[in-house]
This record gives structure tokens, sequence and C-alpha cells, in this order.
């Protein structure tokens, strides 16, 4: 295992100060809940519950069985408006059609894409499917965003969440080995969303989960996500083909459209016609993250929405994010209260091991062997301006 799949503990004592619990915090807290109520069943008839995170300042985070699917997130403006800042549907229905572009999905066994969905591990080729062609994307066919999850409800002085667990048997969806995954999300009281995620496996295998919510900080309803300034922490990233698999090159992002050492507007140079920007529609491409030797959690990207002020700090231990511009939503879908959404209408930081790692060495290391614990944490913070 490598130095991002850090013990808990280690993980722990790196936490910055602003994520960090203290002491004082936990004794004034004013009391997060949360509460299980049922959603609907699937085609062939499991239940799917919602779960609804509430904590002291009213922010609200929604999230349900199918998909561990965070179906919405309502955070305050500068003025203290709550507005929900995720894209997706109003009911299960929309979550369960083939078209859904994984909105605020658990991503798993492994996220984004492996070329030609194969891999060789331990000198044995695996298959895997190629939903993406000619790639294997986002899992597979029925990835862990298509499965119903155990969902156990808990609640502390200053945070409350859910515990997801699902276990993926050896050969789901080609995957060899049974992969028991946990994933834990904890809304607290200073506005910070975590996503914890562990698993073990009794067989070797490639592990690579994520987070898939499309925000939106203006807001429900408000299309596009061209003016939100991003920054992303990151001097190189990770070119791609046509076909959107990495060339296996780190590039300086110095001088080119990828380059958001500084907060810079998300439609600034989005249309350029940079080759990297033509292959990925836009931006869909993984960015190598600067991190000093031993840290854990380090800040990935910060997004701000001037109108409304507010803020999305990402947080994470993983080596790599993935900034998707939301290039391939095309008006086709209708979500929440009808609205269409059209191309970049949201946009995705997904916190990640780099895409097709399972077939380049150079890369850190997906693999996951028995014995070992897979421990990866993203934070979503959100601030305002
Ligand atoms: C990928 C995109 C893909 C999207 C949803 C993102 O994580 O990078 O290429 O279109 O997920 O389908």
């Amino acid at each position: 295992m490598n130095i991002f799949r850090t013990s808990l503990l280690l993980l722990f004592a790196f936490l910055p100060a602003t994520v960090a619990c203290t002491r004082q915090e936990a004794q004034t807290a004013k009391g997060a809940t949360v509460t299980r109520m049922p959603f609907g069943q699937t085609t062939e008839g499991q239940q799917v519950d919602i779960f609804t995170l509430t904590n002291a300042n009213a922010v609200e985070v929604k999230v349900i069985t199918f998909g561990g699917i965070v179906v919405s997130l309502r955070a305050p403006d500068r003025e203290g408006r709550l507005d929900d800042v995720v894209l997706g549907y109003d009911s299960l229905d929309g979550y369960l059609r083939n078209n859904s572009p994984y909105f605020g999905a658990i991503i798993g066994r492994y996220a984004n894409r492996i070329a030609r969905g194969r891999f060789v591990l331990d000198g044995k080729e695996y298959a895997l499917a190629t939903n993406n062609r000619p790639n294997h994307l986002h899992g597979g066919v029925r990835g862990f965003d298509k499965v119903v999850w155990e969902g156990k409800e808990f609640k502390r002085p200053d945070e409350a969440g859910v515990v997801f667990t699902y276990t993926s048997r050896d050969g789901e969806e080609g995957y060899p080995g049974t992969l028991t995954a946990r994933v834990t999300y904890t809304l607290n009281d200073r506005n910070e969303f975590a996503v914890d995620y562990h698993a073990t496996a009794d067989k070797p295998t490639h592990v690579n989960l994520t987070h898939h919510s499309y925000f939106n900080l203006a807001g429900d309803g408000v299309c596009d996500i061209l003016d939100h300034e991003l920054m992303i922490n990151a001097d190189r990233f990770t070119p791609i083909d046509t076909t959107s698999i990495p060339t296996g090159v780190l590039a300086p992002v110095e001088g080119t459209a990828f380059d958001f050492r500084t907060a810079t507007k998300i439609g600034a140079r989005i249309e350029g016609n940079e080759e990297q920007l033509r292959n990925g529609r836009g931006y869909d491409h993984n960015f190598v993250l600067k991190r000093d030797a031993g840290a854990g959690l380090v800040l990935a990207a910060r997004a701000v929405e001037p109108k409304s002020g507010r803020v999305l700090e990402v947080f994470t231990t993983e080596p790599g994010i993935q900034f998707y511009s939301g290039n391939f939503l095309d008006g086709s879908i209708r979500g929440k209260s009808g609205h269409v959404y059209s191309q970049r209408c949201g946009f995705c930081l997904e916190s990640q091991h780099y895409p097709d790692s399972p077939n380049r060495k150079e890369f850190p290391s997906t693999i996951l062997r028995p014995g070992e614990q897979y421990e990866s944490r993203t934070v979503f913070a959100f601030r305002t301006k």
C-alpha cells in the first residue's frame, strides 16, 4: 500500500485546524440530528430509505441507501439563505434510470476509467465491462452507484451521519475478490460534510472509491457553472487521449488552461482550442495534488460562486482530483423541480487515485491485498465569502 492509504490514527494527527474538532466546540455543540424515512423501491422491489442530516446551522444533507446518493445538500449563501447546491432528481425513479450520470453517488469499485476494461494483476488478466467505449468507467454496468447499501445512522454532540456498508462479491463486474466496503457520511456543525471510505478484500484487487456530486453553488434552478471561480492545488495534471485515458505523462499546468493555482473562472478558458480541452470536451481531467511529505488531508480545491458568496472547499487524502465541468450534460435530463440540466449546469470534484492506475505502474498503486485496509477521507466544507 502507498502513503495515501494511511492509518486512521495518522490521518487524524494531520487534520488541519479548521477540520479538527476542538474540545471547546464539542462542549458548545447545539446538536446535529439525523432521521430515516422510506424513499421508494428499486425495480427488483428492494426498499430504499432516505436519511436527513441537519446541523446546528440548518445545513441539511439528504442521502439515500440506493448508491449512497446525496440527493440534496442545502448550504447557506452570504446572507444565510439556504439553497440546494447539488444536481439530482425529486424521486427515486430518476436515479434508477440508466442515463443518470452518477448524480451524487458513491463510485466503485474503481472510480474513473480503466483502459479497454482490462488489467493484469499478479500475472492474471481480468476483463471488465467496457461501458464507456472502448473503456471501463465508474465500476461498470452496475457499480456501487446502482446497488442498495445497508445504512445505519449515528449522532454525536456536534455531528450526525450515516454508515453505509456494501459487500461486493468475488467476480462482481469482473473484479477479483470479495470487497467489504464502508462509506461514512458525517455532517458537523462547522458545515463540513465528510466522506470516509474503508475497504478490505479477501483476494488482491483494485479499489478507487469516490463521491460524484455535481455542484452548482448558485443554487437550485441556476444553470451553468462558468462564473464559479476555481482554485485547484496542483502544479501538474494527467493529460488524456481522445478516449479520456491518461497518456502517462504528468504535465505541468503552467501556461495551459489547466492552471488553476490562482482562482480562475471555470468559463474563462474552457472554449479554448487546446488539444486537452478538445479531448475532454472541456475539463474532465485528473489533477496531481500538491502535498508535503507525510501530509494526510490537504486542501485540493476551492470553488467560489461570486453572486451568492457560497464557497466550497474540498480536502482529501487522495493523490488526485478529477475536475469534471459537466460537459456531457446535454439537456436530455429533467432534474429537480423539472429543471433541464444542460451542458455545464454542474461540476464535479472527484477525489481519487489517477485514472487507469491498474495499467500504469508509475502511478500510485490502487492494489488492495488481503490483510490491508483501504482508507481514504474527503471533506466538503461549505463556507461563505
Ligand atoms: C467522468 C466523465 C463522465 C462523468 C459522468 C466523470 O467522473 O470523468 O467523463 O462523463 O463522470 O458520466
